[in-house]
This record gives structure tokens, sequence and C-alpha cells, in this order.
């Protein structure tokens, strides 16, 4: 019994004074290391977070200077997304005549990766941009049947002709002067230059698809309209 007691006494002992240390270390953590390290540790933290919002923004700032200058949509490079046509059917079955330029005015945006005016990060731009004033005719590229005419979310009014293997596709217009099923001829008014959808300024998206085996397949528009 008396070893037993002394055991207890023993353990009593060894737990008031293993009590006691930790109250003494965290009173000493609390008072000479505790409250100054934590307010350090903030202190670094929200340096840290500063200097990283400030590089993020430092980063941000050549794409972000693009946005209001030129006339640029920004839709997200997927396509027409939406556009309920069947892109395999070739519609129009003629001669496509000679090649216009849909609108005159400046290109702003040409075709291929870029970086997106708000977002930052690269996307494809399947078409280019031709900034002209608002109102000013668009016309057909080449002779061709309307397919499609309509909203098409960031596209806005958006007109889509069949040349047979070759399909237009004018986006942003203000006002659309075709329907579908209008044989059109190569330098006939469809719309106007506008800005609906999103875009930053009143320009003519025009995108060129061409068949390649059964599937349509956007291409630079440029290697058209430099012949
Ligand atoms: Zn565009």
């Amino acid at each position: 019994m008396a070893t037993a007691d002394k055991e207890l006494a023993k353990a009593y002992a060894k737990s008031l004074a293993k009590s006691y240390a930790k109250k003494k270390a965290m009173h000493w953590a609390i008072t000479t290391v505790g409250w100054p390290s934590i307010l350090l540790a903030l202190g670094i933290g929200l340096i840290i977070l500063l200097i990283g919002t400030m590089l993020v923004f430092a980063a941000m700032l050549p794409f972000a200077m693009l946005v209001p200058e030129s006339a640029v949509d920004i839709a997200d490079g997927t396509g027409m997304a939406g556009l309920n046509i069947d892109l395999t059917k070739q519609y129009y079955d003629g001669p496509r005549g000679r090649f216009y330029t849909p609108v005159s005015g400046t290109i702003t945006d040409a075709y291929g990766w870029r970086i997106h005016p708000v977002w930052g990060t690269r996307r494809f731009h399947t078409g280019i941009d031709i900034a002209a004033g608002a109102g000013t005719p668009v016309r057909s590229a080449l002779n061709g049947v309307v397919i499609f005419t309509g909203n098409v979310k960031a596209y806005g009014k958006t007109v889509v002709i069949d040349h047979g293997g070759i399909q237009t596709r004018y986006a942003h217009l203000s006002r659309i002067l075709v329907d579908i099923g209008d044989e059109v001829s190569g330098g006939h008014t469809i719309g106007e230059v506008g800005n609906t959808g999103i875009s930053t300024g009143p320009h003519l998206h025009f995108e060129i698809w061409k068949a390649h085996g059964g599937i349509l397949r956007h291409v630079n528009p440029l290697e058209y309209m430099g012949r």
C-alpha cells in the first residue's frame, strides 16, 4: 500500500509540475513571444498580399490598356457557340464570283492566338476585327445564300452566308438587312456595322470557314482578302 501511495503522490506531483510548466510556457509565449510574433506574422502576411496584388495588377496593365482604344470583340474564341446551323451541309451551289472586302475600315485585331482583352488569358481569335463607324454597310464577301441571321450571345447580331464549301460570318452588326434563304451576290449589303454582343466599340468581326473533308474549319480571312 505504501508503495501505491508513494506512486500516487509522485504522479500527482508530476502532473502539478507539468501543469505549472505548461502555464508558465504559455504565459512566457504570450507575454514575450506570442503577441509580437503573431503581429509580425500578420504584418508580413499583409505585406506579401499587397506586393502580390500589385504584381498581378502590374502584369495585367499592358492587357488592360489594350481594351478601350481599339474596337475589338471579347468573344471567347471558340467560334459561334449556340449557332444552330448544320456546319457540314453545303447550302449554296453556284459560282462564288470575286471576293469583296466586307467593310472598309481598320483591322484592329488579327486572326490567331491573342491575349483576351479582359481576362488576360490566351484565346484563339477565330476571325478578324475591322473597326468602322456604326452604320457602315457590310457586304457579302462572295456570291452565296444566307443561312443564319440572329443574335448569337457574345457575337451579337450575326449573319452567316454559305458560298458552297466556304462560309463567311459577320458579327456585332447594328442592323441585319437580309433573311435566311436570301441569295446574295458578292458586294451586296447584308447589314450595318454595330456594337452588339460583347464588343468594345463598333466593328465587324469577320470569319471565314472552309470545308476540309466535310468539316468546316475557320481560316485566316486575310489569306482571302489579299487575293
Ligand atoms: Zn473578333
